[in-house]
This record gives structure tokens, sequence and C-alpha cells, in this order.
């Protein structure tokens, strides 16, 4: 875990989901290659062809994109700016309401997650002092449905996903939209997510703090740092 910043007063807690409150490569992997496969129907070309042109558009996109300042941090390196798989099928020609479709018909999220006591334990001792919102690439039906089968959907007062702004994180609209919706001032909020380019640098712009975790173990020891979210 790296704690980018924690404002001085923290009344809110801003959660990614993928990568974040639960931990699977299985399903990150399927939800990375089921629209990409799609995409390939499409385009009447094969998946590692469409696989390929993704990856060059992901290097093209880095080179022309300076970095963010990400931290060195974690298993997974986090060293190059990323671009979220939404942006980068609108840049090819697939508008962000498509992408919502195909993520609802393709993702079943219980055939992969199962009820995590511990994320529970954890998210109800932070509930207990801020309020929680997750804010997600992913729209909002599959993060309901996510957080059923983690068995914590009944903990975030919001969701706020890919369909409720109609644009892809990182853009200040849907981290904006969490606080609005929650009440809190968005300096008193804290970003937490798995991507720093993603989930954590445009909300240190907005005055927000930022938490970047390397998965949902992180978010276990969360409680850890609770004495310095409440004594900030
Ligand atoms: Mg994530």
């Amino acid at each position: 875990m790296t704690i980018c910043r924690i404002p001085q007063t923290v009344s809110a807690l801003l959660f990614d989901m993928d990568n974040t409150l639960y931990t699977n490569q299985e399903y990150v992997r399927f939800q990375l290659e089921s629209p990409v496969r799609r995409l390939a129907e499409i385009k009447n070309t094969t998946f590692a062809e469409m696989q390929r042109e993704i990856a060059e558009y992901r290097k093209t996109w880095a080179a022309s994109n300076p970095q963010s300042g990400a931290p060195q941090a974690g298993a997974h390196g986090k060293a190059q700016a990323q671009v979220s798989l939404g942006n980068i099928f609108l840049a090819l020609g697939i508008p962000i309401e498509e992408t919502v479709r195909w993520r609802e018909e393709l993702y079943e999220p219980a055939q992969y997650l199962k009820r995590d006591p511990k994320l529970r334990d954890t998210l109800t001792a932070l509930a207990a002092s801020f309020s929680l919102a997750v804010v997600t690439n992913n729209p909002v039906l599959v993060a309901r449905k996510t957080l059923a089968a983690l068995g914590v959907e009944d903990l975030f007062g919001v969701l706020v996903g890919l369909d409720t702004c109609g644009v892809s994180k990182p853009h200040k609209a849907p981290f904006l939209k969490a606080a609005e919706l929650l009440g809190a001032p968005p300096e008193t909020c804290v970003s937490i997510g798995d991507r720093y380019d993603i989930d954590i640098a445009l909300p240190l712009e907005l005055g927000m703090g930022g938490i970047l975790v390397d998965g949902v173990e992180d978010v276990y020891s969360l409680c850890s740092v609770q004495g310095a979210l409440l004594n900030s």
C-alpha cells in the first residue's frame, strides 16, 4: 500500500472495484479478453490481431502521454502511464454506451467471486467513520453484481459506474459525482485503487487524498491506517 496523500479532514472513501475490492487474476483476464474477442468478431479479425492492435495503441498512447508521477509501488510495477480499456475501445470506434452494453452482457462476477467476510469486516469498521462509494469503469449493474457476490453490497451508499457519467476514469466527472452523491466536499474524499493513473492521479489534482493498493489484501490493512484517516 502506498499512501499518496491524506487530507486534513476525511469524510468519504471512494473505492475502485476491480483489483481493489477483490483480487482474482482469472476474472480480471476474462474481463480484459472477452470484449476484445467481441471487438475482433465485429472487425472481422482474429483475437490475436486485435490484442496486437490494442497493445500497439497502449504503447503509442503511453509514449505521447507523460508519466503522472506514479510511485514505483507494489508487485505489479506501475511506472508506465496507463489508459483504460473503455478509452481504448472509444479510440477504436466503439462508443462508451456500446462498451457498457457488452460488459453487462459478458460479465457474471458470481462465476468468479465469492463472499469475503474479511472484506466485510474491514468495510463495516470503515463505514462507522466514513461514507463509502465505489467508483468503477464497469457499468453500475456489474458493480452491483460484484458487490453482491462479495457480500458487501449494503455497505456502499453510492455506486458510480461507466454509465453514470458516460466517461471512463481517469475523468474528473465520476469522482466528483461520487463526492456529490455522498454529500462530501471533494477535498474530504480519499480515492483508493490499484492503478495510479486511473484511480489516484486525478483525485490528487482535485484535492482529494489517494491510497494506492496492490489488491484486496491491502484493503484489509486499511483499518491500520484508520487512525491516520480520522486524525489527519
Ligand atoms: Mg482496478
